[in-house]
């Protein structure tokens, strides 16, 4: 690691860096090295944390806002001050190549900036009463101390998306983040702390059993929020087990994105819409184009486009500026995307691109010709894969696309005004690309429909998640 390191073995509990008897080992995907042994937190760990969390509640909520969109401005540039260090340590820790590792320290950084922002805007409303006798006040209030846990694939701006607003609205929040990635966020903390941010409102507890880790926040009536993004199997046991102390819950789910291309669309635009959608981060993004829908007329001039640029992509060291495709985060991964390959060849699909595996990288791939029975349609893929089907009709551009239980992410590509806009009302997603490969930002909604998930995170919404109303009846005496 590039910064003062020995807090990185550590959690950061209670407002303290404390050791555990227990740590586990983090690895980088590309060399397997060992990059640190971090504190391995379990239940009675997660009980203190709860403890400092429900104490500092009172004191944290009556804060100014200002005084809380002050700190938050003050990590927001103390993460752009360590802008490189972060970008290092998640190409190392999790394979992303650095020069996206760059642009995600940005967008992380902007929600911070964001909800600086924001926490001076929680208003509150006056209701006109039908009693003239009465006032309708309406006071907007944080719902309480948060649990959040993260995933591996964004590990800064998955934390940075959840933490940012909870502050803002006066909520203490302690984060588990992934296994595979612990090191952004503990850097994350340490910038908190050391930009002057009150040390036990934000919490980070590494853990190498999640499940038992998780088990006293989800238990505690005090933890009155649950956050998670992550896969939807894993989402919906975590909203049953938060179901006894009726937390309010934000769930960011699995996508499987539908990548439509219509015959009138520009085919250049669309293909390099298309490598971004699909290849960014190894496509190990939840808003990934899983499956590519191509209107026959247009197929083999797109497809001749794509995998142009498909074919030009560098797999390296994540480390190497120029490298665009890192390894994929561990080997359960891997074997998903080589297991959806091979089930899809067996059913006949046709190799157009692709080269051998080495390690966990595996090299971007074009499959042409998948036939609709295909797992490869219907699972998240979540790696440099990228499947070819042809339709004739808009009728099945629609039936693709609603096929699957997720609705996170859909892409269309078409100049036809009316055709892109009745398309989007018809299809159940959170979030639509209009001739857009890269529909993340850190103003707008982003979050799904159907088991996609609940919630959303970023702009006025994110913010919304954290706070409840609390509507104040005053009659005159
Ligand atoms: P995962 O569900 O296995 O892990 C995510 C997090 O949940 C990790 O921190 C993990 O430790 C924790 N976890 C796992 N089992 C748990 C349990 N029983 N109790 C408590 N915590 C537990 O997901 P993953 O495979 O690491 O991440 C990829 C998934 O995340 C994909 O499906 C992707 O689409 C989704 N994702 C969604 C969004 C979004 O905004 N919708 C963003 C990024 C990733």
């Amino acid at each position: 690691m590039d910064y003062p390191s020995s807090f990185l073995s550590k959690a950061f509990l209670a407002g303290s860096w404390i050791e555990t008897p227990r740590t586990f080992p983090v690895r980088s995907p590309a060399t397997g090295a060992v990059l640190a042994e971090v504190a391995d937190c379990g239940p009675g760990q997660a009980r203190t944390a709860i403890e400092a969390a429900a104490q500092i509640f009172p004191e944290w909520r009556s804060t100014t806002p200002y005084l809380r969109s002050d700190l938050l401005r003050k990590w927001h540039d103390s993460i752009l001050a360590h802008a490189e260090t972060l970008a290092r340590t998640m190409a190392q820790e999790m394979g992303k190549p650095l020069v996206e590792a760059r642009r995600e320290v940005l967008y992380a950084a902007a929600f911070v900036d964001w909800y600086a922002e924001e926490a001076k805007r929680i208003y509150g409303e006056t209701v006109p009463s039908r009693d003239p006798r009465k006032r309708i006040l309406v006071r907007s209030v944080p719902v309480g101390p948060v649990y959040g846990i993260t995933p591996w694939n964004f590990p800064a701006a998955m934390v940075t998306r959840k933490v940012a607003p909870a502050l803002a609205a006066g909520c203490p929040f302690v984060l588990k983040p992934a296994e595979e990635s612990p090191l952004t966020a503990l850097l994350l903390a340490k910038l908190w702390e050391e930009s002057g941010g009150w040390p036990a409102v934000f919490q980070v507890l590494p853990g190498s059993d999640p499940a038992a880790l998780s088990g006293p926040f989800l238990d505690d009536p005090r933890i009155r929020k649950l956050t998670f993004t992550g896969s939807t199997p894993v989402g919906k046991r975590l909203y049953e087990r938060s179901a006894p102390t009726l937390k309010r819950i934000s769930l960011e789910l699995g996508g499987g994105a539908p990548f439509l291309v219509f015959a009138e669309a520009d085919l250049e635009k669309a293909a390099a819409g298309a490598l971004v959608a699909k290849f960014r981060n190894g496509g190990q993004s939840c808003v990934a184009a899983n499956a590519f829908y191509l209107q026959k007329e247009i197929a083999g001039a797109f497809t001749r486009l794509f995998a142009e640029k498909v074919a030009s992509l560098r797999l390296g060291d994540p480390l190497d500026e120029t490298t665009q495709v890192g390894p994929l985060v561990n080997a359960q991964g891997l074997a998903k995307v080589q297991e959806l390959a091979a089930d899809a060849r067996s059913r006949g699909a046709k190799t157009i691109l692709g080269g051998p595996c080495r390690d966990l990288f595996f090299s971007p791939t074009l499959l042409a010709e998948v036939p609709s029975d295909a797992r490869i349609l219907e699972e998240e893929i979540f790696g440099p894969l990228a499947p070819l089907c042809l339709f004739e009709t808009e009728e099945e551009a629609l039936a693709a696309a609603r096929r699957g239980r997720a609705g996170l992410a859909a892409y269309l590509w078409t100049q036809d005004l009316g055709r892109a806009l009745r398309f989007a009302e018809e299809i159940p997603y959170g979030i639509v690309g209009l001739n857009d490969g890269l529909p993340s930002t850190h103003q707008a909604p982003f979050g799904g429909f159907r088991e996609s998930g609940i919630g959303r995170e970023g702009g006025k919404w994110g913010l919304a998640e954290y706070l409840e109303p609390q509507y104040l009846s005053f009659g005159w005496e």
